[in-house]
């Protein structure tokens, strides 16, 4: 499931190839510098030019943090009703949506935006998340300061879709537009853009609006989806895009290991785990098992669908079913030969994430019932069950991110199809996972999975049926940006 097989950056190198900044608190965060003790692969080295640029970002950020004078000009800016040419910073704004998942991605895009539009990049946590992620940026800080009641817009997280202020309403109301006046004083302040699921500002795609969104000093950003393969279908990116990221698959992987680090309790969650139960192990798999009420099907028929498609796609042990036990007749003497060996040489672990505890149950019990074929040691685990959904507690919260670390850590990935949940697992990994298929209509998906084509993320809905004045090629795009396997309307990078 790996891609590739090049070497760099060096196992022990801490700074992931220069991807990471140098000299940050290690104690602040242990995850930053540890991280590469846990990963499998490493398929992709930060592009000397994706290098300079992040340090360039850093230092942009540090003079435009909140703190510093020019941010405070800045905000007197927003207060003012108004943009203005020759800001020195400008910004777009985090804004979250959805579950943890959701949210990675869309921080990873938008940072990917920031990079590209020479903006900084601020993130309005909500309480449920202030202890998941680290500070980024080194001798500053990511976060936007809406506690103290400064920041000039109030209801700053919009409540549904429809937000008076995204830029299509604003392009109708003519507050804005390509025509308008070419200078930023006859542009508002902020704008909000509107580009998750429901995607109610398409128009950010082109290339003509990105010259009109470049003279707004605040973009607030709400998206719930990772939207960079779309980036690339905006003729001024592209370029650029090519030069930080020479391999397209390597975009998210790299972008998620640079900016996300989930915080001390979070790591220790994942670390503890890991070192108690998957560490002793050769080979770990992640089965990551999620259900969208649109896709429910029996659990009988999951399960099946589970088996079917690691049949299929030749991922979790086969079992001698039928067989009581494979050890060949060789009685005590044999089995104490072979616990008595302890190097895990031929061992693996299955990483269940899943709010249920029901594939868990099964799959451990099908090791139990049944001996791995040549004997291979077969152990499963699942860290939590946690039943439902709850992204506004962080408890919660932590514990999904720690699973998704967790399933980062594996050799192996076997996900579920349009989650982002999984998505951001097998980006972080490093790993091409195998997708099982939604059960769209309540059908049992045939076939049951599909290996993908990249460790990438899929942009779950990409612009459709927007006429740009200004796009690339269609053949520049296709090269690089094709349908996902697990969603015909979406499209991801290859
Ligand atoms: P998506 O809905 O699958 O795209 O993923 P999200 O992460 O955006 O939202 C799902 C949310 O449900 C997660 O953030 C968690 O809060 C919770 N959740 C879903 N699956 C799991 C799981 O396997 N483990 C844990 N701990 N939580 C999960």
């Amino acid at each position: 499931g790996r891609a590739g097989t090049t070497n760099a950056p060096q196992r022990g190198d801490e700074l992931l190839g220069g991807l990471l900044p140098a000299g940050m608190d290690r104690r602040a965060c242990r995850s930053r510098y540890e991280s590469w003790r846990y990963y499998k692969y490493f398929p992709y080295a930060a592009s000397p030019h994706l290098q300079r640029k992040l340090r360039a970002y850093e230092a942009r950020h540090r003079r435009c943090a909140p703190g510093t004078p020019l941010y405070a000009k800045s905000v007197e800016q927003l207060r003012s009703g108004r943009s203005a040419d020759a800001m020195e910073c400008s910004y777009v704004v985090w804004l979250p949506f959805d579950g943890l998942g959701n949210r990675m991605l869309s921080m990873v895009s938008g940072f990917l935006y920031a990079l590209l539009t020479d903006r900084v990049f601020l993130v309005a946590l909500p309480p449920d998340s202030t202890d998941l992620f680290c500070e980024p940026f080194p001798g500053t800080t990511w976060r936007l300061p809406v506690d103290d009641g400064d920041f000039p817009v109030a209801n700053l997280v919009p409540r549904g879709q429809d937000i008076e202020r995204s830029y299509t309403r604003l392009l109708d109301g003519k507050v804005i537009g390509p025509d308008a006046n070419a200078t930023a004083a006859g542009v508002p302040p902020y704008v909000y853009l509107s580009i998750g699921w429901q995607l109610k500002d398409p128009l950010f795609f082109c290339g003509e609006h990105q010259l009109v969104l470049g003279k707004v000093n605040w973009l607030l950003l709400y998206s719930d989806l990772y939207f960079a393969p779309s980036l690339y279908a905006v003729a001024e990116f592209q370029d650029e895009l090519r030069r930080l990221f020479p391999a397209k698959e390597s975009v998210s992987h790299l972008l998620s290991r640079y900016l996300l680090h989930p915080t001390n309790p979070v790591w220790s969650l994942a670390t503890r785990y890991y070192r108690s139960y998957l560490a002793p192990v050769k080979r770990r798999i992640g089965v990551q098992i999620r259900m969208f009420r649109y896709g429910t099907i029996p659990a009988d028929d999951m399960f099946n669908q589970i088996l079917a498609c690691s049949r299929q796609e030749n991922i979790l042990p086969e079992t001698d079913d039928g067989a009581e036990d494979d050890d060949g007749g060789g009685g005590d003497k044999a089995v104490a030969t072979r616990s008595a060996d302890n190097g895990g040489s031929n061992s693996t672990a299955i990483l269940v994430a899943s709010l249920y505890a029901d594939y868990y149950e099964r799959l451990r019990s099908r090791y139990y019932v049944h001996a791995a074929k040549g004997g291979e040691r077969v152990a499963v685990f699942q860290p939590s069950h946690e039943e439902r959904q709850a992204t506004a507690n962080m408890a919660h919260n932590q514990r999904a991110l720690a699973e998704i670390y967790l399933l980062s850590f594996s050799e192996e990935l076997l996900t579920s199809g349009t989650s982002t949940f999984g998505y951001v697992s097998s980006n972080l990994a490093g790993v091409r996972p195998t997708i099982l298929l939604t059960a769209y209509g309540h059908k049992v998906p045939d076939p049951p999975c599909r290996r993908a084509v990249s460790m990438e993320p899929c942009n779950l809905t990409p612009p459709k049926g927007v006429q740009c004045q200004s796009k690339p090629p269609k053949e520049d795009v296709e090269r690089h940006v094709r349908v996902c396997e697990d969603s015909k309307n979406g499209v991801k990078f290859f």
